[in-house]
């Protein structure tokens, strides 16, 4: 047994500093980047954030949107190769194919040619420290040489690169911090987002490779962070949850006339009866997600909006006139611990 006791950090912990700005509007600021990647040589220029591989927030309704405003969409795994081959040319460059190891690379076979459409895979399960997973990273890389390959998810330094070295583009770092996630109450197991993120891009961007903040940013001001922290994209569940495009049913309260809508981990019994019926991983597997119940917010495109002028305003804040300036004008100022503290 080993205790670290280096105090680590979430996204609430902390604020950022504000710093002399040349920009007074927010419309000077911009936010997409254009991205080269370590072993696809694809390149992509967008808005490095990105909706969740979840079934209430990664849905076809939810890329249409999102990919206007050069967004990324993760869609969820439970898409069927004819529905991917439906969707329209613009946005499938802006869109990422999930997979996961248990289904293996078949729905990227079934594609056949019309494969090359696609930018990127992201390849997702729970746990990205087995030795099965870092194989399948490296099978998927020598079938879609040329593909931006996400894989994750993992929390520290040495399993970034690990999975960088078997052929992912883009980590996905995050666990235990997700809305719907009840992992550090089910297994004990987690690391605060914050402090992740700036361990785990200082150890990617060493090697080339870039990483995915994915979890915990509850408003505009979490997503600011991440990018401080140095994370290259920023994955968004419950935020992009509750809306038009990705809400199957919408609740209405007949006293209070609220409206709600069911959102649920993809680790919670209620995705795990809806996608796997005969619920065999039950006996052993025990849930790491919750299902909620979160406001009916309308339009996918207000909310983005909303958040896109949230990262706008901290960069006039801080003087940051793109995104990719945001970590190199941060300065955290720790707030919730005792330690008075600041983190550059
Ligand atoms: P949010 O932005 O809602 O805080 O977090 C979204 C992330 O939570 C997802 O991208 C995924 O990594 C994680 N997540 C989604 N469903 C589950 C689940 O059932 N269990 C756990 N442990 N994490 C989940």
């Amino acid at each position: 047994m080993h205790i670290e006791n280096e105090v680590k950090y979430d996204f609430s912990d902390v604020l950022i500093k504000p710093k002399r700005s040349y920009y007074t509007s927010r419309k000077e600021v911009d936010l997409e980047r254009d991205f080269k990647f370590k072993w696809s040589n694809l390149s992509w220029k967008g808005v490095p954030i990105v909706a969740a591989n979840m079934d209430t927030v990664g849905t076809i309704g939810s890329a249409e949107v999102l990919s206007k405003h050069k967004v990324l969409t993760c869609l969820h795994k439970f898409h069927t190769a004819d529905e991917l081959l439906k969707i329209s040319s613009g946005i499938k460059k802006n869109v990422a194919i999930t997979i996961g190891v248990a289904e293996g690379l078949q729905t990227l076979y079934d594609l056949g040619e019309q494969i090359k459409d696609f930018n990127f895979i992201c390849i997702d399960v729970a746990n990205g420290y087995t030795e099965q997973f870092c194989d399948f990273i490296k099978l998927a890389r020598s079938e879609f040489e040329n593909k931006i390959i996400i894989a994750g998810n993992v929390c520290t330094p040495e399993m970034t690169e690990q999975l960088i070295l078997s052929g992912a583009d883009i980590v996905k770092v995050g666990i235990g911090g997700g809305s719907a996630c009840i992992t550090r109450n089910v297994a004990g197991v987690g690391i605060p987002q914050l402090s992740a993120v700036i361990e785990c891009s200082d150890a990617a961007h060493g090697i080339g490779g870039m990483v995915m903040s994915d979890g915990g940013c509850t408003c505009s001001g979490d997503i600011s962070k991440a990018f401080g922290a140095n994370a290259d994209f920023v994955m968004l569940g419950g935020l992009f949850a509750g809306h038009d495009e990705n809400s199957e049913t919408i609740t209405e309260n007949k006293i209070s006339g609220e409206k709600t809508v069911e959102f649920y981990g993809m680790a919670s019994s209620t995705a795990l009866e809806k996608y796997y019926s005969d619920n065999k991983r039950k006996d052993y597997k025990a849930s790491e997600g919750k299902l909620v119940s979160i406001p009916y917010k309308g339009t996918l495109e207000n909310t983005l909006l909303d958040l896109l002028g949230g990262v706008r305003s901290t960069c006039t804040y801080i003087g940051a006139k793109k995104i990719k300036d945001i970590s190199k004008c941060t300065t955290f100022v720790c707030v919730n611990h005792q330690i008075n503290n600041i983190y550059t």
